[in-house]
């Protein structure tokens, strides 16, 4: 690691202002509805095209079996088509039509990446959510005043103002993006640019109940996810009870509370691990959530379930918003040997055995050693630089419901003499 580099990181905080207007519903229902049209018009102007794709294998090159690739229409003809015909009985400002197809891109791009990958069927993206995303040229943010006022149509504005609301003390000094409608509220995404120092990068391994960290200087960080576990596994009961009496009024009220208690521990586990471990790149590795959800990786089907039950997207996404993190591929990070790079093929018990370096270690620490070593690497560290393995502390994160409010403990072993007893001395927490 560099010492004492400089990186600079784009902050991102999203914040909602209370809105009850009847015009921004009517925008909302036209703007999803032609939405979906944009989607057809472009669904149907798919290309589909026969590819046989290349395989190098032991540097041979063979072709692999055909598979249809869609190409989505792009030519600037077809875009002024496609808006000439939204633009049709469109009672808004142009803009928002522009809004709209760009929208439809991402979504039938995101869709073919998807596809592409096998993890979408070959079936039109249907809208369900209500919003509407605005452009920029479609604002006019008046920063002193901390306003910003939207155009619906030409000489008809929503003016929203951020000016007496909590959150405004913390966002002086940040510049508005493209806000996002809601039938209630307005989503306002505020930026800024930090430079930050960066002092340390830690690895980490995203496990169903904890997420587990390692860096040379700090050792091993368990951060217990089991609050949260509990919380989904609580509100699926309450949920399913009152679908079997019929009652979805109480269903919508116990998914709301269950997104909010959710979505509550999950701020204050990323402020607590931001300010535990300042000036640091976090590095996880890229879980498609779909791929540890899915039938064929995960064999067991509660250990989906409880998969699917952790939101990692959601817990990267917003510590992304405040530190730094990075992805790497999560190919054999729990079977390749963090010393010599030996690939693993069984592995029963606690302990990673490496037949070729004869390295025993926990086998809970290999996979967030790999990561951040692949993390390292790709930066241009050889392998034989990292990680140090000497280094036996352990530092538990635990996060518990105090009120309602989690707290993170922190405790620092200086020189445990085994791992194993380390572990039993450290704070078993919740
Ligand atoms: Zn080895």
């Amino acid at each position: 690691m560099q010492e004492n580099s400089l990186k600079t990181v784009e902050l991102v905080r999203m914040y909602s202002v209370p809105i009850n207007d009847a015009r921004v519903r009517e925008l909302i229902t036209w703007y999803v509805n032609t939405l979906q049209r944009a989607v057809d018009i472009i669904w149907g102007n798919i290309e589909w095209r026969y590819e046989f794709p290349r395989i190098t294998r032991n540097g041979k090159v063979k072709l692999g079996k055909k598979i249809r690739i869609p190409v989505l229409p792009k030519s600037n003809s077809f875009k002024k088509i496609l808006r000439d015909e939204l633009l049709k009985d469109c009672p808004y400002a142009k803009h928002w039509v522009d809004a709209v197809i760009r929208t439809a891109y991402s979504i039938m791009e995101s869709w073919r990446k998807r596809y592409v990958k096998g993890r979408a069927r070959k079936a039109k993206p249907r809208i369900k959510r209500r919003f509407a995303r605005c452009k920029i040229t479609l604002m006019k943010v008046d920063y002193a005043g901390k306003r910003v006022r939207i155009t619906l149509k030409p000489g008809e504005y929503l003016d929203v103002s951020w000016a007496s609301k909590w959150f405004s003390g913390r966002v002086d000094g940040w510049s508005v993006g493209e806000v996002i409608l809601k039938d209630d509220r307005v989503l306002i995404p505020f930026k800024t640019v930090k430079m930050i120092k960066v002092e340390r990068v830690i690895g980490w391994d995203s496990n169903e109940l904890s997420l587990d960290g390692y860096e040379p200087s700090i050792g091993f960080i368990h951060v217990n996810l089991r609050y949260l576990q509990s919380l989904k596994i609580v509100y699926e009961k309450k949920k399913a009870t009152a679908q079997s009496i019929g009652r979805r009024d109480l269903f919508g009220k116990y998914a709301r509370r269950e997104r909010n208690r959710e979505r509550d521990f999950i701020n204050k586990l990323v402020s607590q691990l931001v300010k535990q471990f300042p000036n640091t790149i976090h590095v996880f590795e890229d879980l498609e959530k779909s791929s540890l959800v899915e039938k064929p990786k995960v064999k067991s089907k509660t250990r989906r379930k409880r998969n699917a039950r952790t939101p990692w997207r959601t817990i990267h996404r917003k510590l992304s918003e405040k530190a730094i993190t990075s992805s790497v591929s999560p190919k054999n990070t729990s079977r390749t040997c963090p010393r010599c790079g030996y690939v693993v093929k069984t592995q029963v018990g606690h302990v990673f055995k490496c037949p070729r370096c004869r390295l025993e270690i926990d086998r809970q620490e290999v996979a967030s050693i790999n990561i951040r070593s692949r993390y390292l690497r790709m930066w241009g560290f050889p392998r034989t630089n990292e990680p140090e393995f000497s280094v036996r502390a352990e530092v538990w994160v635990g996060v518990a419901p105090n009120g309602w409010r989690p707290m993170i403990w922190r405790a620092m072993m200086e020189s445990p003499p085994e791992a194993d007893e380390a572990k039993g001395r450290g704070l078993d927490i919740v």
